[in-house]
């Protein structure tokens, strides 16, 4: 028979988030699974992306992203964590985060290496360390609070560890790595000469304490290549518009593995973000404030439909254990959810390596409109029994 697939690649076959977008819209439920704002940014931002086009911005841009850019980057990056970078060489526009992480894995690995990771883990990660020809090794985090376990992150390094690739604020558990916890990463990659890769989209949504890129830690801006996009701080998240900083020799090799995967790309967009980085430290306060408002409207809604709910401290995302509501199994709750109550969330186990981990934790989104909250918290009040 005909091979068709790699093998390395069997296991990715399908993303949740568009499986429960495709249910979403099949069903007419309410969204709650991928994360996106059901709301554009701000005007501005998006009058630049239409000037942009209109004024010819139309070609490729320079492969590692528009001049502008690179230093509206670098600058936002001094501006919120006084982290200092040279936009010529340690900074490089990529098609989102997703791109900049892809390229990471494939700059920065050789086949056989380990990198070290959090489960549960953003889909993208397992399959890019595998495209990279690597292995994961995971972390896991545990409810109630989902922290990190220093002695289980020293225990997951072993002579193969390339990197550690970190996510914080955590997707999908909405955890924000405290001061201590990061220095415990720190302290792993400076003992073991580890490189550490972060994942930081959503740096500006924290609602309690605060987050702190783990470059700014001693001894780890030289050995971390830090992460971002566009598309969570200023909600325009089909622009793929993301970034990674770091030392000059990690960036070249992670722009080196960029420029074949999509080379350059979203030329308007990239004029737009450098719009959006400038606005003012209010856009930022207005952001997260109406977000910590949404978090607490969409978790009180969980919690008064009996679900068992671990508040976020930030992200967009909340985690309820659908066991509260009898269920055993989360992706069959997820699954059946859309014909019971017309709400679709995201089922957690196949972010672990160890779906026993999360068998019964779901992800609800709540980047949506406050009368879209209420109406799905409306409706999940229907799980509760009568
Ligand atoms: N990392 C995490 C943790 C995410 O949740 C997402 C989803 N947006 C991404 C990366 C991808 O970001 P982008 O849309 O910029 O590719
Ligand atoms: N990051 C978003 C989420 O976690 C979705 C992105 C995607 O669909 N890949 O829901």
């Amino acid at each position: 028979m005909r091979r068709a697939m790699a093998a390395h690649l069997q296991p990715f076959t399908t993303t949740i988030f568009n499986e429960m977008s495709v249910l979403a819209a099949r069903t007419g439920s309410i969204n709650l699974g991928q994360g996106f704002p059901d709301t554009d940014g701000p005007p501005e931002v998006a009058e630049a992306a239409i000037a942009a086009i209109r004024a010819g911005h139309n070609q490729y841009p320079p492969g590692a992203g528009l001049p502008a850019l690179r230093q509206a980057i670098a600058e936002h990056q001094r501006r919120w964590y006084g982290l200092d970078h040279d936009p010529d060489t340690e900074v490089v526009v990529t098609m989102g985060a997703t791109e900049a992480i892809a390229a990471a894995m494939l700059g920065l690995c050789e086949p056989g290496d380990e990198v070290v990771t959090l489960e549960p883990y953003y889909d993208s990660y397992a399959a890019t360390i595998a495209m990279a020809g690597a292995q994961r090794r995971v972390v896991t985090l545990r409810a109630p609070d989902f922290a990190l376990d220093p002695d289980a992150l020293a225990a997951a390094v072993g002579p193969k560890t390339r990197l550690v690739l970190l996510n914080s604020p955590h997707n999908p558990t909405g955890r924000v790595l405290s001061a201590g916890e990061l220095d415990a990463v720190a302290r792993v990659c400076l003992e073991h000469d580890l490189l550490a890769v972060t994942d930081e989209v959503y740096e500006h949504l924290v609602y309690d304490g605060r987050h702190i890129p783990l470059a700014t830690l001693p001894g780890m801006a030289e050995r971390t290549v830090t992460i971002s996009s566009h598309g969570k701080t200023f909600s325009f998240t089909g622009w793929k518009v993301g970034w990674a900083c770091g030392p000059a020799d990690l960036i070249a090799a992670v722009r080196t593995a960029k420029q074949y995967l999509s080379y350059s790309g979203a030329t308007p967009f990239q004029h737009a973000a450098t719009v959006a980085l400038a606005l003012p430290a209010s856009y930022y306060d207005e952001l997260a404030a109406g977000l910590a408002q949404r978090r607490d409207l969409l978790c009180q809604g969980l919690r008064d439909a009996g679900l068992d709910t671990f508040t976020p401290q930030g992200t967009y995302f909340a985690v309820t254990d659908a066991a509260s509501v009898g269920a055993a199994d989360g992706v069959e709750f997820c699954f059946a959810l859309p014909e019971r109550v017309g709400v679709v969330a995201v089922p957690m186990s196949v972010f672990y390596d160890d779906p026993d981990a999360g068998r019964t934790l779901v992800r609800f989104a709540f980047c949506k409109r406050p009368e879209i909250l209420a109406e799905a918290a409306a409706r999940l009040k229907g799980l509760r029994p009568t």
